[in-house]
Formats: C-alpha cells, sequence, structure tokens
C-alpha cells in the first residue's frame, strides 16, 4: 500500500516522506509581526512573506484557489540530530524512560508484489527467504525491545503498513504477533491494523490473518470503477473487488476499511461519488479519501506525459471533488474523523494515524520505519539488506535520531487537534503564544474566505478548510513557532 510510518501518517497520497524534523522556519525563531496599538492585530510587516504566503489569495474561489500548492506539514524548527556515533547510547537512554499516554507500535513491511502507477512508496518483492529473514529480524528487535522501560506499554494502537503487508505469509504474521503479545503488554481495546491489497484476501489468507490477531483491516482499492482501474494497472474489475470486500465484510471479526484516490486520470467528480455510494452499499466500516498526488518523475507522470493516460485533474479542480464527497458522505451520516478520514460504523475509531500525527510515544520497527519517542524522533533507512546485517549484529538501532524540537509540544497540540478539523485557537494563544496577533489575523483572514467558521475559543474548518488543512495547519505551526513564549521553548 503506501507509506503509512509516524513520519508521513495518512498524507501518504498527498505529501512526500519527510523527515521528523523540517528546515528551520526563516532560518530561526524570529518574532512575527507587530500588534496594533489598541491590541488588535497589526497589518503583516511589508517584509513578512511567511506570513502573506498563508493568508488566501484575494480573487481566488477558495475552494479551488486559495493557495497556489498543497504544503508539507513539518515542525519547521529542527533540532540538531544526534551525531552518528552517538546514536547507540543516546537511543538506549532514551528506551529508559516509560511511554506517556500509553503506547503505539509501527511495523514497516517493506515489500510490494508489483509497483503501482500513482505510488512513490513501492518496495521489493517479496522473495520467501528475505521475507522470512525479514520476520526473524523483527522478532529479535521485539525481544530486545521486550525489557527497555519504553516498552512498558500499554500498547494502544499497532499498524502493520508498507508496501504491502499481507504480501507476507499469514504464518510470518502469526508468528509476529505472537512474538507481539508476548513481548509487549497490550491494551484490551488495542487497535491492530494490517494494510494490504485486496488480492491477498482470500478466503484462507483472511482466516490466518484474523488468527493473527488483527482486528482492523486497511485495503488500497483506489477506484472501483473497471475502466480508471484498468487504465492505473488494476486488472480486477468492480465485480471481483466487490465480491473480495463482501467475503472479506461477512467475517464480521475485524473492521475494514479502504483508500479511495479522487482525481484520477479519467475519473469525473460523479464517478468519485459512484465510489462512494459503492463503498457505501458494502457496509464498509470506514474509508479513506486521499488526493492523488502525482511524484515527479514516477510511473504516473510518464504515462501522463507520454499520452498513455489522459491528465489528472489539477490542483485547482481537486477540491470540487473532495466537497462533494465530503457533503456526500456526512449527509449519508458518515462520520468525519480526520481530514481525509470518514467512519460509518461505531466499530471504526481511527486511532492510529492521529496517533502517529500527534507525535504520540511509538516504537517503530523495520527498514523505512519511524517513530516518535518523548518527543525525539529516530528513523531507519528503507534498505532491507542493512535492516538484516544490522539486526544480525545485534544493532537494534535508529539511522537518524534527534532530540525534541523546540516547539515540538506546541507542534502536536496544534497537529492533533488540526487533523480533526479544529483548533482551540485561545487555549494555543494563552499556553504557548507570547504574541497572538498574528494568528488571529490568519484565523480571520480564513474565516472571512469561508475556511474556518470562528468564535471566541474554537476555530473550525469548513469543508473548503478541510481541503486546504494541510496548508492551515503548517501555517498555524510556522505562525505560533515564530510567536512562541520563551518559556515553552
Ligand atoms: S502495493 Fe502499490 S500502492 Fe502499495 S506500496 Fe506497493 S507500489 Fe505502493
Amino acid at each position: 500500500m503506501t507509506t503509512n510510518s509516524p513520519l508521513t501518517p495518512d498524507m501518504k497520497l498527498i505529501d512526500p516522506p519527510s523527515l521528523p524534523t523540517g528546515p528551520p522556519v526563516g532560518g530561526d525563531n524570529a518574532p512575527g509581526p507587530p500588534v496594533g496599538a489598541d491590541g488588535a492585530p497589526g497589518p503583516p510587516s511589508g517584509d513578512d512573506e511567511a506570513l502573506k504566503m498563508f493568508l488566501v489569495r484575494p480573487t481566488a474561489d477558495p475552494l479551488s484557489g486559495a493557495f497556489d500548492r498543497k504544503f508539507v506539514i513539518h515542525a519547521g524548527l529542527a533540532s540538531k540530530p544526534t551525531p552518528p556515533e552517538e546514536i547507540q547510547a543516546a537511543y538506549e537512554r532514551l528506551l529508559e524512560s516509560r511511554p506517556d499516554r500509553g503506547l503505539g507500535l509501527y511495523v514497516h513491511i517493506p515489500f510490494c508484489r508489483s509497483q503501482c502507477l500513482y505510488c512513490g512508496f513501492g518496495g521489493p518483492r517479496p522473495e520467501p527467504a528475505v521475507a522470512a529473514a525479514y520476520v526473524e529480524a523483527l522478532l529479535a528487535e521485539l525481544e530486545w525491545l521486550k525489557d527497555k522501560a519504553a516498552a512498558a506499554g500499554p500498547v494502544r494502537v499497532i499498524y502493520l503498513g508498507g508496501g504491502t503487508p499481507t504480501s507476507l505469509a499469514p504464518d510470518l504474521l502469526g508468528r509476529l504477533m505472537d512474538s507481539v503479545g508476548k513481548n509487549l503488554d497490550l491494551a484490551n481495546d488495542c487497535e491492530i491494523t494490517l494494510e494490504g491489497r485486496l488480492h491477498d484476501f482470500t478466503p484462507e489468507k483472511t482466516s490466518g490473518f484474523l488468527a493473527a490477531g488483527f482486528n482492523r483491516f486497511s485495503i488500497g482499492v483506489q477506484s472501483f470503477d473497471t475502466r480508471i482501474r484498468q487504465s492505473l494497472g488494476r486488472l480486477s474489475p468492480r465485480a471481483t473487488v466487490v465480491e473480495y470486500l463482501e467475503n472479506l465484510i461477512s467475517r464480521q471479526k475485524a473492521a475494514v476499511i479502504i483508500d479511495l484516490i479522487y482525481g484520477l486520470p479519467g475519473q469525473s467528480p460523479d464517478d468519485f461519488i459512484d465510489d462512494l455510494k459503492q463503498a457505501e452499499a458494502l457496509g464498509l466500516d470506514g474509508l479513506d479519501a486521499y488526493q492523488l498526488n502525482i511524484f515527479k518523475g514516477g510511473q504516473l507522470a510518464g504515462a501522463i506525459e507520454s499520452g498513455r493516460l489522459t491528465e489528472a485533474a489539477p490542483l485547482s479542480a481537486q477540491g470540487e471533488y473532495y466537497r462533494r464527497a465530503g457533503e456526500y458522505l456526512l449527509g449519508r451520516r458518515w462520520r468525519q474523523l480526520s481530514l481525509s478520514h470518514f467512519a460509518l460504523s461505531a466499530r471504526e475509531r481511527n486511532l492510529y494515524n492521529p496517533w502517529a500525527k500527534r507525535r504520540g510515544d511509538c516504537l517503530a520497527l523495520g527498514a523505512g520505519a519511524g517513530g516518535f519517542f518523548s518527543g525525539w524522533s529516530f528513523y531507519r533507512r528503507p534498505r532491507v539488506e542493512a535492516y538484516l546485517e544490522a539486526c544480525r549484529r545485534g544493532l537494534f538501532l535508529p539511522d537518524a535520531l534527534s532530540p525534541p524540537a523546540p516547539n515540538g509540544r506546541l507542534v502536536s497540540f496544534i497537529v492533533e487537534q488540526m487533523e480533526q478539523g479544529y483548533l482551540n485557537h485561545r487555549r494555543l494563544t494563552e499556553d504557548f503564544m507570547a504574541d497572538p496577533a498574528p494568528l488571529r489575523l490568519l484565523l480571520e483572514n480564513w474565516a472571512e474566505n469561508g475556511l474556518m467558521i470562528m468564535d471566541d475559543e474554537w476555530a473550525t474548518m469548513t469543508m473548503t478548510g478541510r481541503f486546504w488543512g494541510v496548508n492551515l495547519t503548517q501555517a498555524v505551526i510556522e505562525t505560533a513557532s515564530r510567536n512562541m513564549k520563551e518559556n515553552q521553548q
């Protein structure tokens, strides 16, 4: 499927992977624009290009053109990465602390049977010997972790992402989950997600996945439309997709959610609404509606450039897909749990992605995995062979480790809320900000342009605001970080 590590949780089809900490905001933590004499927000100073960049473009229809691009969410203020020779000692010290609000566990399974046109996260084929060795390495890492204070748990969310985790044989996944259960303390209501491709959910493999203990399946369908699927190289027609999902849903032993993409080549907004109707008719527990992102130099970009595929919907048209989708689903009493995620049943909780986005304590295993713990970020390079070799040598270490960013608490506060479509701006300004005026100016600009609804405590995104949610989030992070109270740094 698509990458779902804590570093790039479910913005996966919107944003390219980013490292745990991004480049500094403007190079430092400079103060923001002045406040007017009466305490009202002053205008942005002429040279405050950063703030202007986040104001809605004046002549635009906000849904199609509030901004000229989508931003990538990053913390802005980078902490100094730990020098490679100090990573081992620093990581082991870090694992001596206990998790704060429970623990998450992310396991990266990098293998893919084939490379999908629209995806920038594909990995190597799961050759049986390599796949078995990979699971052995994960077991060894779990064994190594079990006595660390950081592993104390309780583990509240587990996510197997990739790559294609379902490309592994169920007995390998069963061994992995046995070890997770033996070595970690799982919360009774732990959400345990297995990400995968539909064709791996044969009746026999599904029984194996359920026996392994997964209670939530996340499946990349992308589109039900046979014509669109086949143009993207997904050869099974709608009827086959529906049959697989019906069989899976009929088990009633786990939540079933799917990914859908809007803005695909040859797909109209009506086609996307048809996909949503199909999802609803199936009785799925939830779905993600992801915006298509075309990776420069990727296969999809090449297919469009060569004329093999028609143009995909440009950014200026994608908002219409999102607005119509949101209105359709909410009108049908789906619940919107995040900017991209909608739930139909009460069974669906969608715990992992918000956990990762707020940088909750999360151990991360496997090549290409990354996580956060006590505000520290860590990351392992996605090279399978290097991971296997390191594990053989007993080196269960990240390749990169960074202490908490100066604005780490602030970022968690903002992202956790904005991901759900709202912001308690009063608490943000009272608790974190020395100068609230620039933030107020932004929020008022967005409210005037239909992106937010404001009262004196909350700012709540409209559907237009949710479409631009990553931009609004990054704008709030940067603006609040520039104006942070000294004691919050
Ligand atoms: S299976 Fe396809 S969509 Fe999933 S990670 Fe691999 S290449 Fe990407």
